[in-house]
């Protein structure tokens, strides 16, 4: 189950329908998903003082192996697969943004979570890029491990090679359960990153312009 599907079910009311929808990833009899990554999980379940046979953790480990192939799927995933010949012909060299783009991410260094949106922009040249595609770069990076400030340089130089444009600037603002949930536990901290790119690194009024448009 992705993680986007727990965090919204989590948000429902508690009634049939959600049980339901957290059940339809069961595993169907005689199901074989990766028995090495399930024994793992289930290693740990014990380490955290559980029972991994009781009813409610019998396929947990199935699950987290699902839901943790889905969250570090952007390893596998090729740009050229992502960008698939969206690459058009540009007409004009105005900025062209993309603002909250969700996305979900999970820390390097807790392996938790952290969440928020990122928004791109770039100065085309000579060719634009279909705008559902630069949604599709942002998760590509986001499902791996990672530090927000690399997700952030990241998309923006993959935004550089695919597009080989004016400029590139991505904003990213994330909230991170590591923070959230342990440590310090500042609930209502973000995390602001950026990175800039060609004219919105060199031309202080492009930048400027972006960062009027994005602000919240
Ligand atoms: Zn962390």
């Amino acid at each position: 189950m992705a993680l986007h599907d727990s965090l919204t079910m989590m948000r429902l009311p508690v009634d049939s329908s959600s049980h339901y929808a957290v059940d339809i990833d069961v595993r169907t009899a005689g199901e074989v998903y990766d028995p090495a990554f399930e024994a793992v999980i289930e290693q740990m379940l014990v380490r955290l003082g559980e029972d991994p046979d009781r009813e409610g953790l019998k396929r947990t480990p199935l699950r987290v192996a699902k839901a943790l192939d889905f969250l570090t799927s952007g390893y596998t995933t090729s740009m050229d697969q992502v960008i698939n010949n969206a690459l058009f012909q540009s007409e004009s060299e105005d900025m062209v943004i993309v603002k909250d783009i969700e996305f979900y991410s999970l820390c390097e260094h807790h392996m938790l979570p952290f969440f928020g949106k990122v928004h791109v922009a770039y100065v085309p040249k000579d060719k634009i890029i279909g705008l559902s595609k630069i949604a599709r770069v942002v998760d590509v990076f986001a499902r791996r491990l990672q530090v927000q400030e690399r997700l952030t340089n990241q998309i923006a130089d993959a935004m550089m090679e695919i597009l080989e444009p004016g400029g590139v600037a991505v904003v990213a603002e994330a909230s991170h359960f590591c923070m959230m949930m342990r440590g310090v536990q500042k609930q209502n901290s973000s995390t602001i990153t950026s990175a800039m790119r060609g004219s919105f690194r060199d031309d202080a009024r492009t930048r400027g312009e972006f960062m009027a448009l994005v602000r919240p």
